[in-house]
């Protein structure tokens, strides 16, 4: 008998509550605060933009929120989702540990992004809602929310920044397949959007512009409301079903996990893959939690814990995070999901506390190892859990000197079938490790307000 390849589980196990970590804190964590007055925002300062039911999941200190059953009807379609040993890429590497993976590219748009995308769509809908706007980088939320918005029956309103709506056509024809209607951001549709393209008739937009447009837009419309895809507490709370199944599928494995890694953009799919396992940690468990960012945009290992807006102009509540200033832009790295200059404030607060070490990578050996990966497990992976997949092998290299047979957990969040022309960059030799971007972090962070 060789070893078990895939552990699997049936629709009875998806999970039936979300774990929310706020519960087990050792501090609270500190509140959003309103961008004009620098006060605590409140609840009815959120309401133009989110549903009730999101609002207070966003400040609940509640362990476990039960999961309405039409959102676990949704999850059947592709829940649960496999965890694969990869005894292949283990032998590639000589190494006496058990390396797994969790795979959430089987979902419809290839990502983890639907878990929360599905349930910001359902407590809209329930809410009275008519239209979600948002706003899309490389376009995996953007599919993901208007995929979420189909199986609902709502509208959806994508502001796509105008250098992807070009470059990556085959995302803004998904999402127009599953009914979302998506502008190239900055657009004459908003005020925001016009502001800047006086300036500037042929801006190539930012994630922060498109943000505008979006809240512009949610906060002008009644039956209109935003959403935002990683982040916030409830973004990653709705994650928490990748771990919960982990658990149970590492137990049919008999492996408990020595280590956990993930990366990390906005910090979602990371806190899927470990928060449930935090509980264990807190008991005295010794599982190592990595985050895992890339050298050019690293907000964890070079950034400051401090209060910043969530967006570029400075529109939106100020959160306590992991910042490199909210002016940063990083580099043009192919994983365009981990370009973001903020950390989710609960991971933040956790790599403050000492439950989550970090450590940044540069693209081409995150490549390597992704075609390494590919080429004895058989997934090509999406550009930012390359650097996921960097960082096990490295564990794995590790345990082969020391002989340790340790078991290791990371995140696969997303395959790479939309994203070939970043391999393509890689086999051509032409993907640029971008030096440390210390002169424009110290730049950005004189944009960081006083508080
Ligand atoms: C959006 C995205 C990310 C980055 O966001 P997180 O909130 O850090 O997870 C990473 N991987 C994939 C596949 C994504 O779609």
């Amino acid at each position: 008998m060789t070893d078990q390849k895939k552990f699997l589980l049936s629709e009875n196990d998806i999970p039936k509550q979300w774990y929310n970590v706020q519960a087990d804190l050792q501090k609270p964590l500190d509140p959003a605060l309103h961008p004009g007055t620098g006060e605590p925002a409140g609840p009815d300062d959120f309401a133009p933009l989110f549903p009730m039911d999101l609002i207070m999941q966003e400040v609940s200190q509640d362990r476990w929120i039960d999961i309405p059953d039409p959102i676990r009807e949704m999850y059947r379609m592709w829940r649960p989702t496999p965890l694969i040993r990869a005894t292949k890429l283990e032998k590639a590497l000589g190494t006496p540990a058990k390396i797994f993976y969790k795979y959430e590219g089987v979902s419809p748009v290839g990502s983890h992004k639907p878990n929360t995308a599905i349930a910001q769509a359902y407590y809209n809908k329930i809410e009275g809602t008519k239209q979600i706007v948002t706003e899309t980088g490389a376009g995996q939320w953007g599919s993901a929310l208007a995929f979420a918005c189909s199986q609902f029956g709502l509208d959806s309103k994508i502001f796509m920044v105008s250098a992807s709506y070009d470059q990556k056509p085959y995302r803004k024809s998904m999402m127009q397949t599953w009914g979302g209607s998506v502008t190239s951001s900055p657009s004459t549709e908003t005020e925001s959007g016009k502001k800047i393209l006086e300036n500037d008739p042929k801006s190539p937009g930012s994630l922060g512009i498109a943000i505008s447009e979006a809240v512009e837009v949610a906060a002008g419309n009644d039956d209109t409301k935003y959403a935002l895809g990683s982040v916030l507490n409830h973004v990653l709370m709705h994650q928490t079903v990748i771990g919960q199944e982990a658990i149970l599928q590492m137990e049919k494995a008999d492996a408990y996990p020595d280590i956990i890694i993930g990366c990390a953009g906005g910090g979602s799919n990371l806190a899927g893959i470990s928060f449930p396992f935090i509980p264990d940690k807190l008991r005295g468990k010794n599982t190592r939690l990595i985050a895992v960012e890339p050298a050019a945009s690293p907000s964890l290992t070079k950034g400051k814990f401090t209060y910043d807006f969530g967006d570029a102009i400075g529109m939106t509540p100020l959160l306590k995070m992991y910042t490199l200033g909210h002016t940063f832009i990083p580099n043009p790295i192919h994983a365009g999901g981990l370009r973001y200059h903020g950390m989710a404030p609960l991971i933040s607060a956790l790599f403050e506390a000492g439950i989550y070490e970090a450590r940044a990578y540069h693209q081409n050996a995150c490549f390597e190892s992704a075609v390494l990966f590919a080429k004895t497990e058989g997934i090509i992976p999406a550009p930012e859990p390359t650097h996921a997949i960097k960082a096990a092998i490295d564990e794995a290299l590790s345990c082969k000197k020391t002989g340790e047979e340790k078991n290791i957990l990371f995140h696969l969040c997303g395959h790479g079938h939309l994203d070939l022309s970043a391999y393509d960059s890689y086999f051509s030799g032409n993907m640029i490790d971008y030096a440390l971007p210390s002169e424009s972090i110290e730049e950005a962070m004189q944009s960081v307000p006083k508080v």
